[in-house]
This record gives C-alpha cells, sequence and structure tokens, in this order.
C-alpha cells in the first residue's frame, strides 16, 4: 500500500514538474558530449514552447505525421514494394533504422529523441524502385547539370515540400535535425566531394550507422528468405558466419545477431575514439576532424566483404535487376514525358516552390510509390521503342 501511495506520489510530483525542470532532469542523465533536449540552434521560424513535449519529441511527431512518411510503405528497399508481405520496404527499413539508433544512442548516452528524428526523417527523399530509381533520377537531373541525392532530397522534402503550418514551408524543423540529414552522407557525397562546415553530432553519426547496420542484416534476411542467397553463399564471410554460429546456439534468426555483432563493436570503437580524442563536450564533437561513432577496422573489413557478397549475389542478381531495370525505365520515360508535358502537379509544385521544370519535376516523381509511378507510367502515350516487358508487371518472385 505504502509503495503504490508512493508510485502515485511520484507520478503526481512528476506531472507538477515544468517542462523546463524535466528537460533539466533529462539533460542530467546525457552524456556531455550529447545535444542536449531542448537543442542549441533553434528553429527557422520562432515557436512557442510545448507544454509537455520536448523539441525533439515535437519534430519526430511533425515528421511521422507528413505524407512523404506514409508513403514509404509503398517505396521499393531491394524488391519492388508489394512483391511479397515480408521483404522490407522503405517504411519498414526506417523503423528498423529508427529502432537501431534509439539504443545506440541510449547506450553511448545520448539524445534518443534527436537521433530518432533524422532516421525518421533520412529516407523521405527517396525516389520509388530503390536505388536504381535513385540512379535514374540522378541521370535525368544531369541533363539540366544538376543532380540527385535522397538525403539532400529528404531535406528539401521537410524543408519546402511537406507543410506543418500555412505561416512557412516546411515542417521548421529543429536546426539539429536538418543538419543530421545534410550530414547523413553516402558514398556518393564522398566521392564527389561537399563542404562539410563541421562534424555531424554523435547523434547524426549513430544514424548513419544505424542506417549501415539497418540494411546490411535486413538485405542478408531478405535475400534468404527470397532463396536467391543460401547459407552457402555466405562462406566467405566471417561476420556472417560468426552471427550464424550465435543464431544456432540461441535458437534466433541471423539477422538480429549480425545486428548484435556490429553494435556491439561500435559501441567499443566508439568509446575508444571518444577517449583518444579527448571528446568532452559538444563543440568538441563538432570540432573533431574525424569520425567519432565508428566500426573498428577489422569490422569494417568484415562488414565490406559481406556487403561485396550482398553486390555480387543479391542486388545483382537477374530476380532483382528485372525489377530495376524496370523501375529505372519508368522513371526516364516519366521524366522525359513531363518535360514535354508537364502535369497539373509538376506546375503547381514549380510555382509554389519557385523552382526549375526539372526540379518540380524531380520532386514529384520522387515522392511517388512504386505503384503510384506504375500507374502514372502506364497513362503515358504509347511509345514504340518501349520495352512491353515494362508495363506488365511489378510482381517477383
Ligand atoms: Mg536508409
Amino acid at each position: 500500500m505504502l509503495c503504490v501511495l508512493q508510485d502515485n506520489m511520484t507520478l503526481f510530483l512528476f506531472l507538477m514538474k515544468t517542462i523546463s525542470e524535466r528537460i533539466k532532469v533529462a539533460n542530467s542523465s546525457l552524456s556531455t558530449y550529447a545535444v542536449p533536449h531542448a537543442g542549441n540552434l533553434g528553429r527557422e521560424y520562432k515557436e512557442a514552447e510545448d507544454d509537455t513535449r520536448f523539441q525533439f519529441q515535437r519534430d519526430r511527431d511533425r515528421i511521422i505525421h507528413t505524407q512523404a512518411f506514409r508513403r514509404l510503405k509503398g517505396k521499393t528497399q531491394v524488391f519492388v514494394a508489394g512483391c511479397g508481405d515480408h521483404f522490407r520496404t522503405r517504411l519498414t527499413h526506417t523503423m528498423e533504422v529508427a529502432q537501431i539508433s534509439r539504443d545506440m544512442a541510449r547506450t553511448l548516452g545520448l539524445n534518443e529523441d534527436l537521433a530518432e528524428c533524422i532516421a525518421l526523417a533520412h529516407d523521405l527523399g527517396h525516389t520509388p524502385f530503390g536505388h536504381a530509381g535513385e540512379n535514374a533520377m540522378r541521370e535525368e537531373m544531369k541533363r539540366s547539370n544538376e543532380t540527385f541525392e535522397h538525403n539532400l532530397q529528404s531535406l528539401r522534402v521537410v524543408t519546402l515540400l511537406e507543410e506543418h503550418k500555412k505561416k512557412y514551408p516546411g515542417l521548421n524543423l529543429n536546426r539539429e535535425v536538418l543538419e543530421g540529414l545534410m550530414k547523413h552522407r553516402t558514398s556518393f557525397d564522398e566521392e564527389h566531394g561537399q563542404d562539410l562546415p563541421r562534424n555531424p553530432s554523435l547523434e547524426a553519426q549513430v544514424v548513419n550507422l544505424a542506417d549501415e547496420i539497418a540494411y546490411t542484416a535486413h538485405d542478408t534476411d531478405d535475400g534468404l528468405r527470397s532463396e536467391i542467397l543460401h547459407f552457402t553463399d555466405f562462406a566467405d564471410s566471417s561476420l556472417f558466419q560468426e552471427a550464424a554460429l550465435i543464431s544456432e546456439k540461441n535458437g534466433t534468426e541471423v539477422r538480429g545477431s549480425i545486428i548484435h555483432l556490429l553494435v556491439i563493436d561500435a559501441y567499443h570503437d566508439t568509446e575508444l575514439r571518444l577517449r583518444a580524442n579527448s571528446i568532452n563536450s559538444l563543440n568538441d564533437v563538432y570540432e573533431s576532424e574525424v569520425p567519432l561513432c565508428a566500426f573498428s577496422y577489422e569490422m569494417t573489413k568484415r562488414l565490406s566483404d559481406l556487403r561485396g557478397i550482398l553486390e555480387e549475389k543479391f542486388y545483382a542478381s537477374a530476380d532483382v535487376l528485372k525489377h530495376s531495370n524496370k523501375g529505372r525505365q519508368i522513371i526516364h520515360e516519366l521524366f522525359r514525358s513531363y518535360e514535354e508535358n508537364p502535369p497539373e502537379k509538376v506546375r503547381e509544385l514549380k510555382g509554389r516552390t519557385k523552382s526549375s521544370l526539372s526540379e518540380a519535376i524531380k520532386d514529384y516523381i520522387a515522392g511517388m510509390t512504386d505503384q503510384y509511378a506504375l500507374l502514372r507510367f502506364e497513362e503515358l502515350p504509347p511509345r514504340a521503342d518501349r520495352d512491353p516487358a515494362i508495363a506488365t508487371s511489378t510482381g517477383g518472385k
């Protein structure tokens, strides 16, 4: 009884705390190098503080309630979405990244809410048809000396294309979330080099790793589930072999063991890097010239070996390529057709966002689900040089 009374009293006192007091308590459990719960950089348009939610909780809610977030369920991860109920879509991938990001942030004493925001928004700008769609979009944009990169498109979605209030474009998220999206760079960025004004927050770095952990583990799982891959294909992957041994011993799936091995390695190496670089404050993180959240050298090599197998035997398999090529062709044809004859939606986007025609076409097509892109493609006037197989199916194994 005393215990119940005490619990009720604790709850009562908790409810009595102001948001500033609650933020103070929450900040006291963060590492000194984490982004604090009230944020430091603010929003572009000033807003009154929420009565109950912290800054990044509000941002998370705005991201989840966008149309772009809901459309992630119809976008391909590796397979064409809809061809099998158990394969990952961009939505389930995003949820897995958010889950791993939160776990890692909590263990490292970082801001879980911020990491979750960055994870939930990181693929909002992805095209339909996975990386094949992204490559086709990049080729189309290149014709007008522009480019396409899904992370920057995610930033465009939350700062311009989506709407939270009539008063301003975009969601008016905290700048830490926007920076996290900008700094969530792929090898494409590294190859082409872009100015990095400062090192990303550790929360953003965690999401980068969580993304790689999630897609490596779930693509391995999807590859096996589809029977395109078999255990014997992974004979040369020490990471897979170790994960398989653990999962056999525990009676669990290999996917979970791959995640476990990668996450544990990242914790160890990150702690070592934080100590070796004398990181004690958020400013130290920003000023650091080296990544602080990373896998060990040995694990990077093992991960690369596993990814090499996925590249060669899964992504480049005839079954997957068949869909990818269809997706690529659909993006090319939609883009060319809209250039010749812009539909109402493209004209509206062009006017509202004060963009070039190619940008508006890119925004429209990048936002489509696989199925919607196929429907729009089927409406296009027939072309003599079209591959008849393209329009007939989104189905797969
Ligand atoms: Mg991703």
